[in-house]
C-alpha cells in the first residue's frame, strides 16, 4: 500500500484510510514481518494524548492509527480533511481473524480478565473455522510476570498479537516490548475480547450508525461515566483548535 495522508488532530496523526487500506496495511506488514504497532484512535486515546507525553510519542511512531470511532472521523472532517470511514477497532480486529483462517496465520489473545481471553479463542474458533489462536493470557500480571509473558508469546510465534489491556497500558506495554517480541504486527484493541466473551456487549447496529456508540459505553458501565465526559472535552478541544 502506498502511503497514506496523515491527519492531524490535537497533535495525533491518524491515518486517512478505509478499513480495507488498513487491512492491505497490516497484511503487507505480516509479509515485510519486522515488528510494527497499530493503534485505534478515538476520541478519548487522542484526549490522553494531550496530555500524556509517552502515548502522543507512541501514536505518532506508530505505523498505522486507525481512526476509531465518529468522534475521530467527525474532528478530521471538521479541520477540512479528508476522512473516508471509521474504522473501529473491533471491526479491524474480526477481519484481521478472517484473513488469518484463510492465510493460516497464527494470532495470540493477551489480556483481559482470566478467563476472558480464552473465551474470546472459544468464540474466534467458532466464527472463523480453521484459525489457529496459539496462545492467550490475561492482562493483569505484575513486573515480576513479565518475563514469563514474554517467554511464551516469543515462543508461540505468532503473526498477530492482539493486546487488551486498556488504553494506555497496552500501547506503553507493546511499544516497550516491540522489538524484543518480534511479533510482525502488534495492536492494542481494548474491550475487543470481552465483547468476543459475551462479558461486555457492543452498541446495536442503529445506534453505532447513529454514531452514538460512545453513549452506549458509557451507558452499559456507569461505574465511568465520567469517561463520556471526554467526547464533549474532545470537541469543543477540536472546535478551539480550528
Ligand atoms: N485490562 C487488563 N489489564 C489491566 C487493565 C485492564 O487486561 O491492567 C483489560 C480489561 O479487563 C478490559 C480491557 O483491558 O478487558 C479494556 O479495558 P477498558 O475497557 O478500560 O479499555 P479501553 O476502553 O481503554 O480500551
Amino acid at each position: 500500500m502506498s502511503k497514506t495522508a496523515k491527519v492531524n488532530i490535537l497533535g495525533v496523526n491518524v491515518d486517512a484510510v478505509t478499513m480495507r487500506d488498513a487491512v492491505a496495511h497490516i497484511e503487507n506488514k505480516i509479509e515485510s514481518n519486522t515488528p510494527v504497532l497499530v493503534a485505534t484512535a478515538n476520541a478519548e486515546m487522542i484526549m490522553r494524548a494531550t496530555y500524556d507525553e509517552e502515548l502522543m510519542h507512541i501514536l505518532n511512531n506508530a505505523s498505522l492509527v486507525v481512526p476509531d470511532g465518529a468522534g475521530t472521523v467527525w474532528a478530521a472532517r471538521h479541520l477540512g480533511h479528508e476522512m473516508p470511514e471509521r474504522v473501529a477497532g473491533y471491526d479491524l480486529a474480526q477481519e484481521l481473524m478472517k484473513i488469518a483462517a484463510q492465510k493460516k496465520q497464527r494470532i495470540y489473545f493477551f489480556g483481559s480478565a482470566p478467563g476472558v481471553a480464552e473465551k474470546a479463542k472459544h468464540k474466534a474458533e467458532a466464527l472463523y473455522p480453521g484459525i489457529n489462536i496459539v496462545g492467550t493470557r490475561n492482562g493483569f500480571f505484575s513486573a515480576a510476570d513479565e518475563p514469563t509473558i514474554i517467554a511464551a508469546i516469543k515462543a508461540a510465534k505468532p503473526h498477530i498479537l492482539l493486546a487488551a489491556l486498556g488504553v494506555p497500558k497496552q500501547e506503553k506495554w507493546l511499544a516497550c516490548h516491540l522489538e524484543e517480541l518480534g511479533v510482525p504486527v502488534s495492536m492494542g484493541v481494548g474491550g475487543t475480547l470481552d465483547v468476543m466473551a459475551g462479558v461486555m456487549k457492543r452498541a446495536p447496529l442503529w445506534m453505532q450508525k447513529a454514531k452514538l456508540e460512545w453513549l452506549f459505553r458509557g451507558l452499559m458501565q456507569p461505574k465511568r461515566i465520567g469517561r463520556l465526559m471526554a467526547l464533549p472535552k474532545f470537541v469543543l478541544k477540536v472546535s478551539r483548535s480550528k
